[in-house]
């Protein structure tokens, strides 16, 4: 059994998402950090968190994201 995941809309093995830094919000204020994982072949984002890393009323900046 393959173990590996299909993207959605181009159905290619996701083996590596690209990451990028999006901000939550509710209704029109921003509420905190969030990561979103996008397909390296089409773009289409395969899921949003929020950012681990992001603390409440924290800025520092692990830094190591570009
Ligand atoms: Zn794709």
């Amino acid at each position: 059994m393959a173990n590996q995941g299909e993207c959605p809309k181009c159905g290619k093995r996701v083996l590596h998402v690209r990451i990028e830094n999006v901000i939550g919000t509710i209704g029109d204020e921003s509420s905190g950090r969030c990561i979103a994982y996008s397909c390296i072949h089409c773009n289409a984002v395969l899921g949003v968190q929020i950012d681990p890393r992001a603390k409440p009323r924290s800025r520092r900046k692990p830094g190591a994201t570009s």
